[in-house]
């Protein structure tokens, strides 16, 4: 099996393996006061250290979540419910750039539908996928009351890097709020948690396990929690701790400390890909491929090649990739990332991505190699010549 998917979720690291049955065998309350639950929560509190560290944050700005879409919702929804609370001014304006995942561009809609006083703007990408910082600029001058901004650090469908710290300069010089949402990007790039207000992380991503990411927020920023129960985290997110999944995320952020090596082993499989695809299919295009990118994601289309198509003959070779187009309820849906970036839906229709993590080998990329040219070899011409013209 080749499996060259981890942005969809990475294989769970050995190590984090580890740490996940460690805590399950030590088990206890994180809340408890006996040794047991002092136990539980050395482990909790160790993985908080480390995350922080990933992110260039302190241990008590990182809140334990379900993953990146509670993150998401929990700093959205968070943010500007608490933002009518004391004496903080009204967050009114909500500036998301297009290829926001969509947790983040669902919830900011559901809040324009609950906050009447909430107007939503989707904020233009470039043709290599990049916010368009004028429009930024503009957006933020324009209108009344505080401003919300969620940019990704980096997007996981072609793996373009955004230029935080320019946001970060326009978002602060307006006193408005920064969510960043840095899932695809930890480990493959530095994070500077100094640059935002709100990040969000996801263990599964990085070689952690599934259903458990972190919130990290900033002092004094508005943060109304969205659970009610226990006064867990402070009370910002209320339930038992996942303690397995706590210490397998830690454990994953840990092993990122020391990336260097395998992040160059990732660039280095991934350009080896995409150079072999492109001197045996030269039609192919690279999304994006204009502008600094991360890592581990290729977004690519050979035009007249379906994606549907390919995922299909790729699957039946072993390979495990993903389309740039989602599928629900039958329908395959064309890429809001692709659309933004003013990509032909013809095109769109043939995107693909390949993406490269801790244990991918040179064996995955030779042999998605090997089953794509096979498949473009059998798909119409006709097709490829038009979209390619
Ligand atoms: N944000 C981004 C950019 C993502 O890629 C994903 C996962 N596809 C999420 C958020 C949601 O993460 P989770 O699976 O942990 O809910």
């Amino acid at each position: 099996m080749y499996y060259l998917d981890h942005n969809a979720t990475s294989p769970i690291r050995p190590e984090c393996l580890s740490a996940v049955t460690h805590a399950l065998v030590v088990g206890g309350n994180p809340s408890s006061i006996h040794a047991n639950g002092r136990a539980a929560r050395a482990l909790v509190e160790e993985a908080r250290e480390r995350i922080a560290a990933l992110a260039g944050a302190k241990a008590d700005q990182v809140i334990f979540t379900s993953g990146a879409t509670e993150s998401n919702n929990l700093a959205l929804f968070g943010a500007v419910e608490g933002s009518l609370e004391g004496d903080a001014s009204r967050i009114t304006r909500i500036f998301v750039s297009a290829i926001e995942h969509s947790s983040v561009l669902a919830t900011a809609d559901r809040l324009a539908e609950r906050f009447p006083w909430v107007r939503v703007m989707r904020l233009a990408v470039t043709a290599d996928g990049i916010v368009d910082l004028e429009a930024l600029r503009v957006a933020l001058r324009e209108g009344k009351g505080r401003a919300l901004v969620a940019v990704m650090a980096a997007n996981n469908e072609t793996g373009t890097v955004q230029p935080i710290a320019e946001v970060s300069r326009l978002v602060r010089e307006a006193g408005a709020l920064l969510l960043v949402d840095a899932v695809p990007a930890a480990g493959k790039i530095g994070l500077d948690f100094s640059l935002c207000d709100y990040m969000t992380l996801s263990a599964h991503k990085i070689g952690g396990p599934q259903g458990v990411g972190a919130l990290l927020v900033r002092e004094q920023m508005p943060l109304t929690p969205q659970l009610a129960g226990g006064g867990q985290q402070k009370g910002l997110r209320a339930g038992t701790e996942n303690l397995s999944g706590i210490a397998g995320f830690g454990a994953a952020a840990h092993a990122l400390e020391d990336g260097e090596g395998e992040r160059a082993r990732i660039v280095y499989l991934r350009d080896h890909f995409e150079a072999a695809l492109k001197a045996a299919a030269p039609e192919t295009i690279f999304f994006g491929n204009a502008a600094q990118r991360l890592c581990s994601t290729s977004g690519f289309a050979i035009p007249g090649l379906t994606a549907e198509t390919a995922l299909i003959g790729l699957d039946l070779d072993g390979v495990m990739m993903s389309s740039g187009s989602t599928c629900s309820s039958g329908k395959v849906k064309i890429s809001h990332v692709l659309t933004a970036m003013g990509v032909d839906e013809k095109l769109a229709a043939c995107a693909l991505r390949a993406s490269f993590g801790w244990s991918s080998t040179m064996d995955d990329v030779n042999a998605a190699i090997q089953s794509l040219l096979k498949l473009r070899q059998r798909a119409p011409k006709n097709y490829q010549s038009e979209v390619a013209a």
